[in-house]
């Protein structure tokens, strides 16, 4: 099983009303029931979501799970 190789293209905000680009990439650890939020991944992987500036720092985490953000997404305040 082998993956062609793709150039990275600029990808949007999976959040519907948004047309914003995306800049942080959300991924579900179901196992650790966290949601991580970093920088936008190269590949799309099945459980990420991509998210703009603003996605990404106004996040909610669902009832029980934690939200772990990497540094250039502290949560907002
Ligand atoms: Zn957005």
């Amino acid at each position: 099983m082998t993956m062609p190789h793709r150039p990275i293209r600029p990808r949007l905000c999976s959040k519907a009303s948004c047309s914003h680009p995306a800049n942080a990439t959300l991924t579900y650890v179901y196992g650790d029931a966290q949601a991580v939020i970093g920088p936008l991944s190269a590949i799309a992987e099945p459980h990420t979501y991509d998210l703009c500036d603003v996605h990404a720092t106004s996040l909610t985490a669902p009832v029980g799970w934690s939200i772990v953000r990497h540094q250039a997404y502290p949560e907002a305040i």
